[in-house]
């Protein structure tokens, strides 16, 4: 699942490409699970409450990514499992999982590209909501601090307000908003931190430690535009780079790059989590 970084990215890509668009027609393929509407958007389809909007503006909060439309209308995108967007030229052949297709103005009056919403698990979702009420919606209401934004201090806060197994916390959304697997592997790896620690448990120096893996490896794979571990590319298809930095994520079976151990794969909330037994012990 694309993490903060490769959110990041698509969001940098959007706004590249589609950022002071007109759209001027949706077209859709997708399950009715995949669009929501808000109520109060009279005559609410999806394709007739976005018709006629300009993109104002594309920001991201954790793995969400937000699209500021004209009206004080907010499209509001979570990429899920296999969420892409593409930029393409309108004549390339519509594919099976092409499921939103955004025609803009500038698109019927000579741009060759529109902009495609492509998701093969199709989990993926987007909703449109006033912005008066985009934030009173469950899975954006609830959502922690983003982690470039949080100071030290307040992360060891965060960490000391309750006792939890320190993985499943960085993975909560509501604890801290944009990590997934890879991030909260990688930096309990670098951390040397177990990551069935409780968070209560771990000493301030640690937890300061943790914060500052955490902010350099999400900086770092922003420069590099994400992970591509599986299905994840940017908006134009472009596959991101820090998989080759990975020290923990994906490495069960082979040697920790810091002791020689190896990397062990384990359950660990109801999802793996991938670490050294030697580098990061717990008693
Ligand atoms: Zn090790």
């Amino acid at each position: 699942m694309p993490e903060l970084p490769e959110v990041e990215t698509v969001v940098r890509g959007l706004r590249e490409t589609v950022l002071g668009e007109t759209i001027a027609r949706v077209t859709l393929q997708a399950p009715p699970t995949s669009t929501v509407v808000s109520p109060s958007l009279a005559r609410g389809s999806f394709a007739r409450a976005l018709a006629g909007r300009t993109i104002h503006d594309v920001t991201r909060r954790g793995k969400n990514i937000l699209i500021s439309l004209s009206g004080d209308i907010t499209l509001w995108v979570h990429l899920k499992m296999t969420g892409h967007f593409y930029y393409k030229d309108k004549t390339a052949p519509v594919e099976k999982h092409d499921l939103v297709i955004f025609d803009f103005q500038s698109t019927l009056n000579g741009n060759p590209l529109h902009l495609r919403f492509n998701d093969y698990r199709r989990f993926g979702r987007l909703r449109v909501f006033p912005d008066s009420e985009l934030w009173q919606q469950d899975g954006l209401k609830n959502l922690g601090p983003e982690p470039l934004e949080m100071t030290a201090e307040q992360f060891v806060l965060l960490c000391r307000r309750s006792a939890r197994m320190i993985k499943p916390a960085l993975l909560d959304q509501t604890f801290v908003a944009g990590l997934g697997n890879i991030y909260a592997d990688e930096s309990l790896y670098y951390s040397r931190i177990h990551p069935k620690r409780l968070t209560d448990s771990i000493s301030k120096k640690k937890l300061i430690e943790l914060h500052g893996h955490i902010q350099a490896l999400l900086r770092r794979s922003i420069e590099l535009m994400g992970t591509s571990v599986d299905t994840y590319s940017g908006v134009n298809g472009q596959t991101g780079n820090f998989q080759s930095y990975l020290k923990a994520y994906n490495r069960e079976g082979q040697p920790c790059e810091r002791c020689g151990r190896i990397l062990v794969r384990e359950k660990i909330g109801s999802r793996s989590a991938h670490y050294c037994r030697a580098c990061q012990r717990i008693r």
